[in-house]
């Protein structure tokens, strides 16, 4: 089959529109939201998330970042991987409504660690999951509440993630290998 392509730059940017609509809905606007991707390009797309949802509002969105790395229940039998960088917004998460962004959700575990890594940071009113892609395949009970794109795919395909920032290309390919 080798590599086929799921999302072009304008449908990334476009499905990155749609959430960002979509969590000033459900939040009913920016007041106590605070987004946090999970390296590296969780990050990223927070950030793009944060800067639409900002043009809609009129009113900035705080963003961090949070290296979940530590907490992971299956650390021990992970390549060892460079720590990424745990940048918290000055105001902290207390009380607040935060977003957990990342690009692919496949197990669940990282967003496992993640919960247990915001909880080192205070005590949010509420969490809240957006994927760009949900690839299945849960290991936990956990969904998303914002996705970009369902794609289902086999456990041994893999999903790559391009964004402008890192890769300079915006695509979503899927490939055997
Ligand atoms: P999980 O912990 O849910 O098994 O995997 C999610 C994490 O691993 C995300 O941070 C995501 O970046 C990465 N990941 C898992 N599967 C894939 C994949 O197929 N492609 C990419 N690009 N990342 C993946
Ligand atoms: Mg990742």
């Amino acid at each position: 089959m080798g590599t086929r392509t799921v999302l072009e730059g304008a449908e990334i940017s476009r499905a990155l529109t749609r959430i960002s609509h979509e969590i000033i809905e459900s939040n009913k606007g920016v007041d106590g939201l605070v987004l946090v991707g999970i390296p590296t390009r969780g990050s990223s797309l927070a950030h793009r998330i944060a800067a639409t949802i900002s043009r809609i509002e009129g009113a900035d969105v705080p963003v961090g970042s949070l290296d979940v790395t530590m907490y992971r229940d299956d650390l021990a039998h992970q390549p060892t991987r460079a720590p990424q960088p745990t940048d918290m917004p000055v105001g902290g998460v207390d009380g607040a409504t935060v977003v957990l962004v990342d690009d692919v959700l496949f197990s669940g575990r990282t967003v496992r660690a993640a919960l247990d890594a915001v909880n080192d940071h205070g005590r949010p009113r509420a969490v809240r999951l957006a994927s760009l892609i949900d690839r299945g395949h849960r290991e936990l009970p956990i969904r998303a509440d914002f996705i970009g794109k369902n794609l289902p795919s086999a456990k041994h395909e893999r999903i790559s993630v391009r964004l402008e920032e890192h890769d300079g290309v915006d695509e979503v390919t899927i490939s055997d290998a």
